[in-house]
């Protein structure tokens, strides 16, 4: 079974960059697959996923978490403002806070609740014009006055550019982590997981490894 490969080659990881076993939590990303693929990961007693859309996730969760207890949801796409207020009802951690205006809108929301989703900043560790996430050198300062706002945040996340080598981006990721005292790294996805752990990722982002290829329409 794929998902058990994953969980195998996820301890190996571990034990190979002499680190705790379960150090590295495994967020199966089940955005655009199939209900039966997800009904089969959750069957072998599974329970985080990463989604990266609100409206997808806010479709496909209620029925499984009605019968099957203790699901936890990560959102690891980028999230507007205006669904702010549905993905904090719904996520246990929000992995893209990546702007001062979310982290507002957010700060109100956890006033409001009195709870906050587990929070990680998003890094755009390659700076590339297109991507989402905080440049690396506004990353500290940024840190700084989310956490002013009390705001849970626990870690930081990063997406390397897809033609690069991803150790170099995952290196830096841990680095501003750390100088932060920052607990956790989500990073590393099906192609690179074990090269994440070894970096030190706690949270790795896997998808078509354990479902198989996405299909869109
Ligand atoms: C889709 C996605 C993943 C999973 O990608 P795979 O290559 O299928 O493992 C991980 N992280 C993010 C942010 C994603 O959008």
């Amino acid at each position: 079974m794929a998902l058990h490969d994953i969980q195998t080659r996820i301890a190996a990881a571990e034990a190979a960059a002499d680190r705790p076993a379960g150090s590295a939590r495994l967020i199966a990303v089940s955005k655009v697959q199939p209900p039966e693929r997800v009904e089969a990961v959750l069957a072998q007693g599974h329970r985080l996923f990463g989604e990266n859309r609100v409206q997808e996730a806010s479709e496909r969760w209620p029925p499984f978490q009605a019968r099957f207890a203790g699901v936890q949801l990560h959102l690891i796409g980028p999230l507007q403002t205006n669904k702010a207020r549905q993905a904090v009802e719904m996520f246990d951690a929000i992995h893209t806070l990546d702007r001062i205006k979310l982290a507002n809108t957010l700060a109100r929301l956890a006033q409001e609740r009195g709870a906050s989703p587990e929070l990680l900043v998003q890094v755009n560790t390659g700076a590339e014009p297109q991507k989402a996430g905080i440049l690396p050198e506004e990353a500290d300062a940024f840190v700084a006055e989310v956490r002013a706002m009390d705001l849970p945040v626990t870690g930081l996340m990063c997406i390397p550019p897809v033609d690069e080598e991803p150790s170099l981006h995952f290196a830096l990721l841990a680095k501003i982590a750390a100088r932060n005292g920052l607990a956790e790294l989500s990073m590393g996805m099906s192609s690179d997981f074990e090269k994440a752990i070894r970096f030190g990722a706690t949270y790795v982002r896997v998808g078509s490894a354990i479902f198989g290829e996405r299909a869109y329409d």
